[in-house]
């Protein structure tokens, strides 16, 4: 089908690829998506990178989480623009109320700072104390813990040289530091009662839970499309996301 194309994404942590290339998502990719969890869009992000064989040096569960944030970050952007918009609920007076913000913004200013990484992705705080950064794999590994458990076995993992017990403090400034995740708590103020609210953002849920919201959506086009034009299910769930919507959006204003 034509329409498609890659989209290349720069990685800044994640040692052994300066980034990655991405095709455009279809229908296909959307309708898969059944979580917002690690497992379904570390899926999603792979099938996103299967393009041509040479093309991407990674997979997808050996990017480092914070190199994924932005990935994310931009593949929304590539989508729906920068603006971030969603609507809560005053835990104060009840009344809803919106919240916008920039994400082109939040990536300037959650930027990683420029340190060197080793060619094998180790950093080292002092003599005897070194560890990687988390990747999709470590995610992967400890998915179905306790929050605890996990965050314990996280640092067990990504720890290379040093004591988990007497370091852990250490070393998780140290991943927060050089690499901030997207991932916050945010402060909002209803405009009704001015009430001030943490709001936790945490860019990967953020656009799976959009995208998967927006299925009724899928689901319409879909049938316009199949309507007019009598292709399968197949190629239009083939077709990416813009052209299909395009298509949609030809024969809606004559229905
Ligand atoms: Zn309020």
């Amino acid at each position: 089908m034509n329409g498609s194309q890659q989209l290349f994404i720069p990685l800044q942590l994640t040692p052994g690829a300066e980034g990655v290339y991405l095709r455009s998502l279809c229908g296909a990719d959307e309708l898969a998506l059944e979580n917002t969890g690690i497992i379904n869009l570390i899926h999603l992000l792979e099938s996103l990178m299967s393009i041509g064989t040479s093309d991407n040096k990674i997979n997808a569960a050996q990017i480092v989480t914070a190199d994924r944030d932005r990935l994310m970050a931009m593949l929304y952007i590539s989508l729906y623009g920068s603006k971030v918009e969603s609507t809560l609920n005053c835990r104060s007076c009840n009344q809803k109320f919106d919240l916008d913000f920039s994400l082109d913004e939040l990536l300037k200013h959650y930027q990683p700072p420029p340190v060197p990484v080793f060619d094998n992705g180790t950093y080292e705080i002092e003599s005897g104390i070194s560890f990687r950064l988390p990747t999709g794999e470590d995610e992967l590994q400890i998915s179905g813990y306790t929050t605890e458990d996990a965050e314990k076995l996280l640092l067990e993992r990504c720890l290379l040289e040093g004591n988990p017990a007497a370091d852990s403090a250490k070393v998780q400034l140290k991943m927060a530091e050089l690499a901030p995740l997207l991932n916050m708590e945010m402060e909002a103020v209803c405009p009704e009662c001015s009430h001030s609210q943490n709001v936790q953002f945490d860019m990967q849920s953020f656009l799976l839970t959009k995208l998967k919201q927006e299925r009724p959506v899928l689901i319409r086009e879909i049938h316009s499309i199949a309507s007019q034009y009598h292709w399968s299910q197949k190629e239009i769930l083939d077709l990416p996301r813009s052209l299909r919507k395009q298509y949609a959006a030809l024969i809606q204003p004559e229905n």
